[in-house]
């Protein structure tokens, strides 16, 4: 038997069902469901998204065996409704529909009113006595198949819309304003206008016959899903090209036959909020997308009571039906012909976070979805939201209208943020100690820029893309940040940022939007989220805040179901206490070197760096010694017990010294030492690839004394925190090992300092010594390295850089073109390469735990908080993720969902043993 190609759907009964998605396509699969159940969904049949695949293949034609089984189909939608297509008394009329499997929103191309020509429009005329009506379809008709199939559309990117010029024309001619003044006649005239331009800029002419008709417009949907638009979604989306279309060929009913019929679209709850009422917007006496087009406002749905109460009574009962049977928010259009309701497509309706949660948590209370089923409902990232500052939308949107909007750059941190620009660290220091809101605008950012971004509202940025320093930083601090604004010229002499012409100076306000990109000049009111109110702000009582007690109760379902613990990377306490509101378990990453920019610490540092003999160098450990416990100390108390993870000294020496003259001389002065001795230096400690330098365990093997401070200061500071009766389990971490021996010589050191500080204090501690993983050598060798390291942590950032051979500073020009062409399918410092990086991961994670089985596992690269790679750190079994304490929730959710998704399966069922048959000839 030949497989069937064409389903068909209407009357009660469909061929198909809403499960048969890859087949169908979403919107026919969808159609077939409802008209399974018995809703009032016009008849047709859908061509299988296989035929997409067989149409390119076939040069672009409808193979003729499929041919058949459209005419076969065609033959029964007539039966059924009791009209011929092409009948000069009684017409059929239908609408040619796409549709792929995942909806793709205008993306491809939908033709109604198919099957008039010269001889059913009089027919129709007859039939309705409605003229106006019957032109208004046969206007759209030639519309839509002139622009469609035949490929009448605008030469360039300023030219308008042929067709709509031929009827701002004669609109003008008329003396009238709206297309609903457009007499019977004029919709005529503008029928042979759209002909006769058909004809004369493409040399068509348009078919009379409605079977030709036909196989155009079917032909011309397959051919929509490789126009520019549909790829271009399928990329933002990753949907496979391999896909295809399905088309649907349906009833046509008619929204457009007077005042007693109307279309609109409406979702079975509040798309923004989640709230369970019914939302939505209709048009009386109109067709199609007249309701998403804007040429005429709609009315919201509650006003069909008016219009038409016995309609919106059943809808209200479809709404339910529907809800009930899909269990989910459902999108749904609809179209009334002469007081008769019909369900023209339904499908789960997307929404913002807000609604996310809220109708999970609804539906879960409403019994209609159980707590699992809720959280594969949450996308992860998209719980973002819930913690970003906000824009007061109506000012944005009138700011916009002002002609504030000065440039776009990446959405790098998402949220909202209003200040006075200022363009240097320190002033955004002073500035926000006298209690001013600044945006801190720099051509980039480097880690002396710390403590200014800490105090800014936001960070806006000339250059570095989404993974570069004030991004990864923005993002930590939960900052809102615009990056890599390619048009801002920034000249910090004169204090002036400049942008299109338009110059601000320092002190002026802007407001950068960094879950857009876009930047406005001037102020634009902002709030904190409702839940960093309650949580972190702690303004707000949980029992006001109804979006916050929403997000916890998602939250608590995660941890009930994850089995990965959740950590944070923190550098300094508030951080660390941030991380903890959001449901930290413990440090995964806690970097020392950020602590060396802080109080009073980077001038002992440069004096280590700049000595010239051991005992200077010991001499400036020393002053650090007690400023590093005190940072340690302070975490331990905020972390009460939990696990930290602490990485010793790591970036190459230089990043730690000033690079101008002015900034040497300055030092030079300070130290007491010439400037000569101090540019020498800094000319020494240069590298070509930093990356790849002097850094890492690298500096504490040849300079054993850094790490012995630093071990001194953590295992003090643990000392301390136990006589207060606070419990402390620090976890030394040493970063870049590639070999067992860098390792065991660090250990070592380490393992004595705790002895000695142990000794010395009176107290007994337990801690752990373990290492990144973040060269392939320490992947490849993991067996070995296990054999010291009680802990592993994935270092997936210098991982990725040093599996893929790319460094992550300098990537820019290619790696966004690479993911463009598809090279790697997304940027893999964002998600995890699962096919390389990963596969190194899941050796060592295997070879670890052969020498080491009760080994910890965890990852603390920024892909911790990436849902995908978050999934895959699941998949491999690692014990816990580490994120940035903003990215927390996410990571939460996102492990639940993975626990979910990938459940251990059933043990495989023995296979029943094999009956010996004779088969018959
Ligand atoms: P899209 O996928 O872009 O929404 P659709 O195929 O859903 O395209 O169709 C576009 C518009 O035409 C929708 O408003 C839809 O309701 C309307 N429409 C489609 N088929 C019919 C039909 N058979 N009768 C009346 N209106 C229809
Ligand atoms: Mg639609
Ligand atoms: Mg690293």
């Amino acid at each position: 038997m030949s497989p069937k190609y064409v389903y068909f759907f209407g009357a009660g009964t469909a061929d198909g069902n809403m499960k048969m998605k890859d087949i169908l396509g979403g919107k026919g699969a969808n159609l077939a469901e409802m008209a399974g159940l018995g809703l009032p969904v016009p008849p047709g049949f859908t061509v299988s998204t296989a035929v997409c695949d067989l149409f390119y293949r076939n040069k672009k034609r409808i193979p003729d065996a499929v041919k058949l089984e459209i005419e076969k189909n065609l033959k029964k939608l007539e039966k059924t409704v009791g009209q011929d297509l092409g009948d000069p008394k009684n017409p059929l009329l239908v609408s040619i529909r796409s549709g792929a499997r995942a909806s793709m929103p205008g993306m491809m191309d939908t033709i109604l009113n198919l099957g008039l020509n010269e001889k059913t429009v009089a027919a129709l005329i007859a039939k309705t006595n409605n003229p106006r009506f019957v032109y208004d379809s046969y206007r759209r008709f030639v519309q839509m198949y002139g622009d469609v199939v035949l490929d009448l559309k605008p030469v360039n990117k300023d030219d308008i819309d042929p067709f709509e010029a031929i009827i701002e024309q004669k609109k003008n001619e008329r003396g009238i304003h709206s297309d609903t003044d457009l007499t019977a006649d004029d919709l005529k005239d503008l029928v042979v206008r759209f002909k006769a331009a058909i004809k004369a800029k493409t040399g068509h002419d348009f078919p009379e016959d409605p079977m030709k008709q036909m196989w155009g417009a079917v032909g011309a949907v397959f051919n929509s899903w490789m126009n520019d638009r549909a790829i271009a979604y399928r990329k933002m989306y990753d949907i496979p090209e391999s896909w295809g279309t399905a088309v649907n060929v349906q009833l046509m009913v008619f929204g457009n036959m007077g005042n007693d019929s109307g279309t609109g679209v409406a979702f079975t709850r509040d798309a923004a909020t989640g709230e369970n009422m019914f939302y939505g917007e209709y048009l009386m006496n109109a067709q199609g997308e007249d309701v998403v087009a804007g040429t005429r406002t709609p009315l919201p749905i509650a006003d069909l009571k008016k219009d038409d109460p016995k309609a919106l009574a059943q809808l209200e009962k479809i709404r339910h039906i529907l809800e009930k049977h899909y269990t989910d928010m459902m999108d749904v259009e609809f179209t009334i012909q002469q007081g008769q309701l019909y369900m023209l497509q339904c499908r789960v309706g997307k929404r913002t976070a807000f609604a996310a949660i809220k109708i999970a948590v609804d539906m879960v209370d409403e019994k209609l979805i159980g707590e699992k089923e809720a959280l594969t409902r949450i996308d992860p990232d998209q719980l973002n939201q819930l913690l970003r500052p906000i824009f007061d939308p109506s000012e944005k949107a009138a700011a916009i209208k002002a002609g504030r909007l000065m440039t776009k750059g990446l959405n790098a941190g998402p949220g909202a943020a209003t200040g006075r620009i200022v363009f240097n660290s320190v002033d955004a220091e002073a500035w926000a100690q006298k209690g001013e809101k600044v945006i801190l605008t720099r051509i980039e950012t480097s880690p002396e820029d710390i403590k200014g971004m800490n105090a800014a509202e936001g960070i806006l940025t000339a250059r570095g893309g989404m993974t570069s320093h004030a991004a990864l930083v923005a993002r930590q601090m939960g900052r809102v940040c615009v990056a890599g604004c390619s048009d801002l010229a920034i000249d910090y002499a004169a204090r002036t940022m400049t942008v299109k012409g338009r110059t601000l100076g320092e002190g002026a306000w802007i407001s950068i939007d960094g879950t857009t990109g876009q930047v406005l000049e001037g102020k634009v009111s902002t709030k904190p989220s409702e839940v960093l109110q309650v949580l972190i702000e702690k303004t707000l009582d949980p029992k006001d805040a109804p979006v916050y007690r929403t997000f916890a109760k998602v939250m608590k379902w995660a941890d009930k179901y994850r089995t990965m613990k959740i950590r944070t990377n923190a550098d300094q306490p508030d951080q660390a206490a941030n991380a903890v509101a959001f449901g930290a378990e413990g440090i995964g990453l806690c970097r020392t070197e950020h602590m060396f920019f802080g109080e009073g610490k980077i001038g002992p540092m440069r004096e280590m760096i700049l000595a010239d003999t051991l005992a200077e160098r010991k001499a400036a450990l020393a002053k650090l010694l007690p400023l590093q416990r005190r940072d340690f100390a302070g975490i331990f108390e905020v972390m009460n017990g939990r696990p930290v993870t602490i990485r010793t000294i790591d970036p190459p020496l230089h990043e730690f010294l000033p690079h101008s003259e002015k900034d040497q001389r300055a030092l030079a002065g300070q130290m007491g030492i010439s400037y000569e001795k101090v540019k020498t230096r800094v000319e020494s400690l240069h590298e070509f690839n930093p990356m790849l330098g002097f850094r890492g365990c690298r500096l504490g093997i040849i300079y054993p004394e850094i790490t012995e401070m630093q071990a001194r200061a953590i295992f003090e500071a643990a000392a301390e925190t136990k006589k207060k009766g606070i419990d402390v389990e620090p976890e030394v971490m040493i970063p870049l090992v590639g070999h067992i021996k860098e390792l065991a010589n660090q250990e070592k050191l380490v393992r004595q300092t705790a002895a000695a500080v142990m000794k010395e204090k009176g107290v007994k501690f337990k801690y752990l010594v373990g290492t990144m993983i973040e060269i392939p050598r320490g992947a490849i060798t993991a067996d070995e390295i296990a054999s010291v390291a009680e802990f592993f942590s994935f270092g997936t950032n210098d991982l990725t850089q040093t599996t893929l051979g790319v460094s992550r500073d300098d990537a820019g020009r290619f790696l966004t073109p690479y993911v463009e062409m598809d090279i790697y399918a997304k940027d893999p410092f964002e998600v995890l390469d699962r096919d390389g990086v990963g596969q190194l991961m899941r050796m060592a994670v295997e070879r670890g735990r052969k020498t080491r089985p009760a080994i910890k596992l965890g990852i603390c690269g920024e892909h911790g908080g990436e849902p995908s790679s978050v999934e895959f750190c699941h998949m491999i079994g690692l014990n816990y993720v580490s994120c940035s304490p903003f990215r927390v929730p996410i990571a939460r959710l996102a492990a639940a969902r993975a626990a979910l998704m990938n459940a251990p399966k059933a043990p495989a069922k023995k296979p029943a043993p094999a009956k010996k048959t004779v088969k018959k000839r």
